[in-house]
């Protein structure tokens, strides 16, 4: 990324409006008229051929008369001419191009779009937009855009793909007492995306915290390297989380693979932190632009009431930070500050005789104390007690405690008076929400920006001495018989040479073959029907477990064969597959998909009922660390039936997170082949002893 050009268009000097317009409430007039109310200490010029003169600023005819440098062009001439314009700018020496013009992708004018960004490139420029509402900075005093004003001034910065919404998030930012630095509209994202402004941002010395509003990533992996780069935080929401996951896919990981369970990966594996809605990103974005990152899991909430004391205890659980009992030593302290009457265990609640003093003394003394590794203060509103100075007392302690790299928020619950005590709060750098379950769940955002920086995302699971060229000969031979999907035996020969572990089997052509099979392979067996056209192989009735016998193996065999037409009278049948039959074990179901955002991508859960009925699972974008790989088996409902329930030994996890990073190595590496697999079941022994993949499924990319 060249800074200077994206310092041009996101914090220009100077700046050329082209379709400028001295009629009010066109785009063009608008614009200028922002520019000028906006105190913009830069150039504005603005351009129009028919103009001499607009709000009292010199109109230029064209680009090229302009006398000077001119840092970024806004443009909101209709589409047809864009691509004029920006070779206009380009010949100009114009750094970039903030295009508020629509009619472009979003309306399918794909290639238009595309021109005009290869346009752009040629001179090195680069986009914003189209169709966007603009770029707004408090600390540049440049409203660049058609919204009405800059935002309440803050220090966290917005990207928004919605240009509708940032508008309205513009205003409400008064309402709401939370305010942006910068405001920047991405809309079609044609140049300029995400990433892009993520890694600047995390630059721009006036951004604290980075809040994202995401429709959609186009290039998901680009963004999950630019947000695990940057050191500040960064704060998702996503919205369109229920849409994608409805189309039925032939495997179990595509209908399970919602796009929100995707994104859910990737904001982990980004270190992004997720905003539930728009609320959320607002009390998230307050907390994570005004407080540190809380380094350690000990939370402290201090109160005078015990009912807000309980919610907010319910909420620190909810929210991944479960309140513990603080140390002996800070009770005994603490007790010294409340009637006889109060607890001093945690929350530690102060009753409602609380008044100034008693805040004070126990604020400076808990965030002092080595043991809290985070605070939140609440406070309900009473007759005896102002919640204004309750503000100051709380504000003071904390300056006077020296106290800098530990986060407090704070909850009032109250009326008007708690609402200006908590306005003064904000002003003055305390976070404060009206109900303490914000509170608590704005401190952990502050947790997980912290757990973010600690956890390393980047680290890659080491590689085996994987045999690409033997995968890659059996999908040949697929493709060859003009197959789009694996049989099992040819699945399993793929992960084989990826070094995961398979059950043994043969494929036999004829009854006296699957009985010589048997008597090699051995007993017991499963026999399995082999027809590219049957996927799921039990509904067809084509699967025989538990096989012990000689007369076992030749029934098998016929009514396999007899179940498999009745099914499907036109399948073709390669065979039967006769097949090592594993101890029993837990089942558990790994799954790929190739996104189209994030490509290659890996899901994992218990088998059964717990993946087709209460769908416990959960994804990683590929590739990842072995660590990561645990997280995976940690974080699933069914996570207590690896580690061992009612005295069963604990399943054999490493080997499990072992297999599952070859597994995500191997659609990594055979991205370009693979469009879904899965492995399902893979029966997981006990600890040392392995685990077996007793069924696969491959289906492979059209080419
Ligand atoms: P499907 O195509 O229906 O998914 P599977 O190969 O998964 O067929 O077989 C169905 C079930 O049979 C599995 O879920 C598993 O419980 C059992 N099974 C299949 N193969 C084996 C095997 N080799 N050893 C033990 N159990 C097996
Ligand atoms: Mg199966």
């Amino acid at each position: 990324m060249d800074n200077k050009v994206m310092n041009g268009l996101l914090t220009p000097k100077s700046v050329a409006i082209i379709g400028a317009s001295a009629t009010p409430g066109k785009i063009g007039h608008t614009v200028v008229k922002n520019l000028v109310e906006s105190n913009y200490a830069g150039k504005i010029y603005p351009v129009n051929p028919k103009s001499d003169d607009i709000l009292g600023l010199k109109c230029y005819h064209t680009v090229s008369e302009i006398p000077a440098q001119v840092d970024a062009a806004i443009i909101t001439v209709p589409a047809k001419i864009v691509l004029d314009s920006i070779k206009e700018c380009g010949e100009k020496g114009v750094k970039g191009a903030i295009i508020i013009t629509s009619g472009f992708s979003e309306v399918g004018e794909k290639a238009l779009e595309e021109e005009l960004v290869k346009t752009a490139h040629s001179y090195g420029m680069r986009i914003l937009g189209p169709n966007i509402v603009g770029v707004l900075s408090n600390s540049d005093k440049f409203n660049g855009s058609f919204a009405p004003f800059l935002p309440l001034k803050g220090s966290s910065s917005l990207v928004s793909q919605s240009g509708a919404l940032l508008i309205g998030i513009d205003a409400a930012t008064y309402l709401r007492g939370v305010g942006f630095d910068k405001l920047i509209s991405i809309g079609n994202m044609s140049d300029v995306d995400f990433a892009d402004t993520i890694e600047w941002l995390d630059m721009d010395e006036k951004t604290k915290c980075i809040s994202l509003y995401i429709e959609g990533f186009k290039q998901g992996r680009k963004v999950i390297e630019a947000a695990q780069k940057a050191k500040k935080p960064i704060i998702g929401l996503k919205a369109g989380v229920s849409a994608h996951g409805a189309a039925a896919a032939a495997s179990h990981t595509g209908s399970l693979a919602g796009a929100s369970k995707i994104y859910d990966a990737a904001f982990k594996q980004a270190g992004i932190i997720w905003a539930n809605d728009l609320n959320n990103l607002f009390d998230r974005t307050l907390a994570l632009s005004l407080q540190p990152p809380m380094k350690g899991d000990n939370l402290l909430v201090l109160t005078n009431g015990g009912g807000v004391g309980v919610l907010a205890t319910d909420a620190a659980e909810k929210y991944g930070v479960p309140l513990k009992f603080a140390p002996e030593d800070v009770q005994a302290e603490l007790k010294k500050h409340m009637p006889e009457f109060g607890s001093a265990k945690n929350p530690v609640d102060l009753t409602g005789m609380a008044g100034t003093e008693w805040y004070s003394e126990t604020v400076k003394y808990s965030i002092q104390h080595p043991w809290v590794d985070g605070l939140v203060v609440l406070y309900c509103e009473t007759a005896m007690t102002n919640p204004l100075e309750i503000a100051q007392g709380i504000q003071k302690a904390l300056q006077e405690s020296g106290i800098k790299d530990k986060p407090v928020t704070v909850s009032y619950v109250g009326g008007e008076k708690s609402e200006e005590a908590m306005r003064w709060l904000v002003e003055n750098g305390i976070p404060a929400y009206g109900a303490p379950d914000l509170a608590v769940n704005a401190i952990a955002a502050l947790r997980e920006f912290a757990r973010n920086k600690e956890n390393n995302h980047t680290e890659i699971a080491e590689t085996g001495n994987f045999d690409k060229k033997a995968a890659l000969a059996v999908i040949e031979k697929a493709r060859q018989d003009g197959r789009s999907a694996l049989t099992e035996m040819e699945a399993k020969q793929v992960f084989e040479a990826y070094q995961m572990p398979v059950t043994h089997s043969r494929v036999a052509k004829s009854e006296d073959e699957a009985v010589k099979l048997a008597k090699e392979i051995g007993y017991p067996l499963v026999m399995k029907i082999v027809s590219p056209q049957i996927l799921h192989k039990s509904d067809a009735g084509g699967v025989k477990v538990n096989i012990k016998d000689e007369a076992a193996v030749r029934s098998a065999y016929q009514q396999i064969l007899k179940n498999a037409k009745a099914y499907k009278a036109d399948a073709d049948i390669h065979g039967i597959l006769v097949q090592e039959m594993a101890p029993m074990g837990t089942e558990v179901i790994l799954g790929s998909v190739n996104d189209a955002t994030f490509g290659p991508t890996v899901m994992f859960g218990l088998g059964g009922i717990f993946v087709e009925v209460l769908k416990d699972v959960t994804f990683r974008v590929a590739p990842f660390s072995k660590k990561q790989a645990l997280e995976m088996m940690a974080e699933i409902k069914g996570a207590p039936i690896l580690r061992g329930v009612r005295g069963e030994q604990p399943r054999d996890m490493d080997a499990l997170a072992d297999t599952i990073c070859k597994y995500a190595h191997m659609v990594l590496d055979l991205a370009d082949e693979i469009s879904e697999s899965d492995a399902n079941p893979v029966l997981v022994y006990e600890q040392g002893k392995g685990l077996k993949v007793a069924d696969a499924r491959m289906l492979l990319k059209k080419k």
